[in-house]
């Protein structure tokens, strides 16, 4: 390695100018640019066209310089979303030309065409998409080098992970104080069992300055420079030494490294063995880079090439021996929608059958399961479900799992919260405090005043009896097929249940509206809303003539059970402008829409233009944890302070506080709403297209990552496709995607997924779907 360094050329800038004309003819001023082993020139001509020109190392194998050079132009060929330079011909029609320096060194000569962009480190915000877009790149050059083969690239290189004992062998030139640190990191990497990872020639050095970023049209990688590090070795190491500098000065190091293995991972996928070495690998990179450049700097004390990562990645090293060393494997296991931990052995536990068994015997008969064959789901990562025969699941339907199942940030926050305190609302804490503040934030003003409860039953509870104590009124409005909860009063107030099977009508002091559906409704057209607005309007003028008074109209934000619906625009202004005008309370029960799934607004009653007086949440608030809330304003929260204190004894723990502020971080910090505006909009329009090709789909409808797919069997006279939906949604579990119908008939299929959802994942669901279609109901 010394010697290499010593080998160096070292031609001035008008050795290179000369150089230049020389061998290719190029009138061009140059100007230096770093490198380790070698010699680089930025040239420039008079028309500002620019390239680069490659002085190797005298130490340097013409036959590494040609694998490099196919290499290149092996990628070029491919259709990759990054570019490549074009290698130009000596004036002799040489790929590779020679000079000799000074010192009488021979050094191999290159000369490429430049390419546009920002080096990555010097790129100001590294924000998802820019992430993302690396993950792709890295992913989709790896998957394309499966198929490269050149003898060159099997050599031993020291930069290779395989040899960091190497660098670990210039330990004993850091500073003492640190030694202990990076041996720990060396320990680790001395465990990876080599032979169960997978080989290909790999580029070996995606470090900061060598991934290049354009501005325009989108921030975006478009290219991954110098060549010279290329080996044949575990693929992995590709990611991880990326990785290694992703982490470089990040306020949440893991985080960011996370989105960018979840974008590797879902073009060229990873495997278990990979994924779990991956991490050890990156910081070994880092200690292999603090080693060498210590050895470097010791040997060759002025050259600042050496030390170009040096004290981002001293810093990134001392954040990192502070979090516990299996911690970032679990997130890049989650990123990759493996289980967070690996599954204990199921062969000591009861089979399905057994558990069918037992569970009819314990539990009432009340409670149905999904499917005709019931799943055994035994763990769950981002938008997958694992069964216990390892089976995989894509979950299209449980938004309760709102920022992906088993998040270990949610799941972390959690466990160490309850590690230190669980307790009620009556002392001080800092988590209750931080939580109000934090929700309310999302929420428009007066909406100010929160209650924390267990559950969007208990949280509909609870906004009756504020509505009826600031009213003084009993009566309450309901849209049609609506489902507010499982106690009594909410069993009374739900048409879905007092409507149903075992209900008993509807009570004298509810009174309902129909369902502002404009698919299958009274009114279409620019004036529905106003329309469907008239019958709340009404119903409060039959509240009055029957001598009762309203407390409340409630209504979701976008109807759930009754069938994915979306509200048309402008209902809820007309609608709550009634229901203030008759003296009550306009209640957003937001249980099944919040946290940004519409997209467009982290609430979904604000796609709707409306500040409702009292906001309901609860599923996806604390990704699990049973959680939920009721937000109103000071002057609602004074009425119902009539004397008796409201105290729940679960509502508001400092657990439940955690696990609900760590599902608020994850939403911000991996965008969640932007993707499900992003997601949302394409699954909508792939579905669009599939009802082109699928007489029975009648509908496509929602918002976000919120959408109904309506099922008929006639679209003139939307007889609905009960029976077929249904089969879609065991066909489609068959193919290992997880659906469920609802709606009043029966025949809406509902997606509602976590809302780390992707456009694979939309591709995915839309394939099956056609597929499904196509076998059962194509002679319709
Ligand atoms: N409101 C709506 C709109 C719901 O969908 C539900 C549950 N499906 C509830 C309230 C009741 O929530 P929970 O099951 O948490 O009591």
């Amino acid at each position: 390695m010394t010697t290499a360094l010593q080998k160096a050329p070292r031609l001035t800038l008008n050795d290179a100018e000369l150089l230049a004309v020389d061998l290719y003819g190029l009138d061009v001023s140059a100007t230096s640019l770093p490198s380790e082993r070698d010699q680089n020139f930025a040239l420039r001509n008079a028309s500002g066209e620019q390239f680069v020109l490659k002085i190797a190392n005298a130490e340097e194998r013409l036959e590494f310089l040609d694998l490099q050079n196919q290499l290149i132009q092996f990628l070029a060929a491919h259709d990759l979303d990054l570019e490549f330079p074009r290698i130009i011909q000596t004036k002799v029609e040489q790929s590779i030309g020679t000079v000799k320096s000074e010192d009488g060194h021979q050094h191999f000569v290159r000369l490429l065409t430049w390419i546009e962009g920002v080096c990555f480190a010097k790129v100001e915000r590294h924000d998802r998409k820019l992430l993302t877009s690396l993950g792709r790149a890295l992913a989709q050059m790896d998957a394309a080098l499966t198929q490269f083969s050149h003898t060159a690239a099997h050599r031993s290189f020291y930069w290779d992970l395989r040899n960091a004992r190497l660098a670990r062998e210039s330990i004993g030139l850091l500073p003492e104080s640190r030694r202990a640190m990076i041996e720990r990191f060396f320990r680790e990497s001395e465990k990876i069992d080599w032979s169960g990872l997978r080989f290909s020639i790999i580029h070996n050095d995606a470090n900061d300055y060598n991934i290049l970023v354009s501005q325009r049209p989108e921030k975006r990688v478009n290219a991954i420079l110098d060549y010279g590090d290329v080996v044949h070795t575990a693929t992995v190491s590709e990611l991880a030494i990326a990785l290694a500098y992703v982490m470089l000065d990040k306020p949440d190091p893991i985080g960011a490294a996370a989105q960018v293995v979840a974008a590797y991972h879902e073009t060229y996928p990873l495997t278990e063995t990979e994924v779990e070495v991956l991490y050890t690998l990156a910081v070994t990179r880092l200690g292999c880079s603090v080693c060498f450049a210590a050895r470097q700097t010791h040997d060759a004390p002025d050259n600042e090439y050496l030390n170009i990562s040096n004290a981002p990645a001293w810093r990134l090293l001392e954040k990192l021996s502070n979090i516990s060393f299996g911690w970032p494997t679990r997130i890049f296991r989650y990123a990759c929608g493996l289980p967070v931990v690996k599954r204990k052995d199921s062969r000591q536990e009861r089979t399905s059958v057994e558990l069918l068994a037992a569970r009819e015997r314990h539990l009432g008969p009340s409670l149905s399961m999904s499917y005709q064959s019931p799943l055994h789901i035994v763990c769950g990562s981002r938008q997958y479900l694992y069964d216990a025969r390892g089976g995989r699941y894509l979950d299209c339907v449980n938004n309760v799992a709102h920022v992906g199942h088993s998040h270990p940030r949610v799941v972390r926050a959690g466990s160490e919260q309850m590690a230190i305190l669980n307790t009620n609302t009556r002392y001080l804490h800092e988590h209750l405090i931080e939580y109000t503040e934090r929700l309310t934030a999302t929420l428009p003003e007066p909406l100010s005043v929160v209650y924390l409860v267990n559950s969007g039953s208990e949280a509909n509870e609870l906004a009756l009896r504020m509505a009826r104590a600031h009213t003084r009124g009993n009566a309450v409005i309901v849209v049609e097929s609506a489902y507010h909860g499982n106690t009594s009063a909410m069993i009374d107030l739900s048409p879905y249940k007092f409507g149903g099977p075992g209900g008993k009508g509807c009570p004298s002091w509810v009174h309902k509206v129909p369902m502002p559906d404009v698919y299958r409704g009274a009114h279409h057209g620019p004036e529905a809303a106003r329309l469907y607005a008239d019958y709340v309007i009404e119903a409060a003028r039959k509240i009055a003539d029957a001598g009762q008074s309203l407390a409340a109209f409630f209504c979701e934000s976008a109807l759930s059970c009754g069938g994915q619906i979306s509200l048309p625009r402008g209902y809820l202004n007309d609608a709550y402008t009634a229901v203030r005008k008759a003296g009550g309370v306009c209640v957003a029960d937001e249980v099944q829409t919040g946290f940004g799934r519409a997209g467009e607004h982290f609430w979904m009653f604000e796609t709707q233009d409306v500040v409702p007086d009292i906001v309901t949440l609860g599923k996806p608030i604390g990704n699990g944890h049973p959680l939920g809330a009721v937000i109103t304003t000071p002057a609602i929260a004074a009425s119902f302070a009539n004397g008796m204190e409201y105290f729940n004894t679960f509502g508001g723990n400092p657990v439940s506080c955690a696990v609900g502020l760590a599902v608020l971080d994850v939403i911000r910090d991996e965008e969640l709403q932007q993707n499900a505006l992003e997601v949302g909009d394409y699954l909508k329009q792939q579905l669009c297209e599939l009802q082109n090709r699928h007489p029975l789909i009648g509908d496509v409808r929602g918002l976000g990552l919120f959408i109904g797919i309506e099922f008929v069997r006639n679209r003139e006279t939307l007889e609905p496709a009960d029976r077929e939906a249904a089969q879609i949604v065991e066909r489609m579990k068959e193919r290992c995607v997880l659906l469920s119908n609802h709606g009043p008939y029966h025949n809406v299929i509902k997606i509602k997924p976590p809302m780390v959802f992707s456009k694979a994942d939309g591709n995915h669901l839309i394939s099956g779907l056609d597929r499904v279609l196509e076998e059962n109901f194509s002679n319709l």
